[in-house]
């Protein structure tokens, strides 16, 4: 990558009204079959569209093709009965009917590789593509085969791995672990969890990133947020391993956060993928507050490894909004790029 200041966003952003009832998550299909697969493809070109417009430097797919970034996934595995659904407590924060693991879990057609091909047709720049991690993964189903976190995680890695190689051929440039997880579990992250996302990368030769929010701007998320007190220190317990791990990108949330914003010391050496778009407030931000937030994770990242990006996913926002902070993004970066240069 050789801009300086990089942009790209977290992943999703909104999809066309056509496609799906806006501003909602897990939104159902408006279309269906033949009509479908078109219409997610003309999504796609859309989304890519309005990240050029807006000057996104690492262009993503928008996730137009999936209903959610964890379950799109698992409903292309083996093992999962989505049809005997429990009611689990994801993150510890709030009740989701989840689908049921009943046997071993393997992968035997790629999910996205299609996507990512016809994506990368489209155009020369650099792609970044998300799939969920296998930690989060685990958080969003209910488990009567392994009845252990840590090996369904694994085989989730396993399968994992084996979508990435796939994508990694298709030319995706980045491939993401999206481990909202990381953010909660803490020692599980580090009994098993960052082991997980390395059989996940494993024998990759593209870039790999793992980002580590703390999700969605949806109620559950921000009552969470609005619980942790004035400092946001989960960061601290996982970024120590997570610094000596073999990921070589750390995707996080620093905007309109309390995350004490010297913990990035932690991923010394690290690429890291600073947030710096809100996706818990239709207030788009202005390039100086863009600016702001880039300035202060200079003071401990290298400017050849900062990548400007937004906090989270913005699938919930509506698309007015998502396309004023992909400019505010651009913006904000572009101040910082001049001071840089001068
Ligand atoms: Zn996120």
């Amino acid at each position: 990558m050789k801009t300086l200041l990089p942009t790209s966003t977290a992943g999703s952003l909104p999809k066309p009204v056509w496609l799906a009832q806006p501003e909602t998550l897990w939104s159902p299909w408006k279309l269906t079959d033949r009509e479908l697969t078109e219409g997610k493809q003309d999504a796609l070109r859309l989304s890519l569209q309005e990240q050029q417009q807006a000057g996104i430097d690492i262009v993503s797919d928008g996730e137009q093709t999936r209903q959610h970034f964890v379950t799109t996934f698992i409903e292309h595995l083996n093992g999962v009965d989505f049809e005997n659904r429990k009611t689990v407590r994801i993150r510890d924060r709030y009740d989701a009917s989840v689908p049921t693991v009943f046997a071993p879990i393997s992968r035997s057609k790629s999910v996205f590789v299609e996507d990512a091909k016809f994506l990368r047709q489209q155009t020369d720049q650099p792609i970044k593509w998300a799939l969920p991690g296998p930690m989060t993964m685990v958080d969003t189903l209910y488990d009567d085969h392994y009845k252990s976190r840590k090996k369904l995680a694994w085989e989730f890695a396993k399968a994992l791995n084996e979508e990435a190689k796939e994508l990694e051929a298709a030319g995706v440039d980045i491939i993401q672990f999206d481990e909202p997880a990381f953010n909660v579990f803490f020692e599980d992250v580090n009994e098993w969890g960052i082991a997980c996302l390395e059989r996940a990368i494993e024998g990759l030769q593209c870039e790999t990133a793992v980002h580590i929010c703390y999700g969605y701007g949806i109620k559950a998320n921000t009552d969470w947020k609005k619980s942790l007190g004035t400092e946001w220190r989960q960061y601290e317990a996982v970024f120590p391993k997570l610094q000596k791990s073999s990921i070589d990108i750390i995707s996080l949330e620093c905007h309109n956060s309390q995350v004490p914003i010297e913990l990035l010391e932690l991923i010394c050496g690290k690429k890291v993928m600073v947030g710096a778009i809100d996706v818990a407030t239709d207030l788009v931000e202005t390039p100086e507050e863009v600016a702001a937030t880039l300035r202060q994770a200079l003071k401990y990242v290298d400017a050849d490894k900062l990548y400007p990006c937004t906090n989270c996913g913005m699938a919930p926002l509506s698309r007015d909004v998502a396309r004023g902070k992909l400019s505010a993004l651009q913006a904000g970066a572009a101040i910082v790029r001049r001071e840089l240069s001068a």
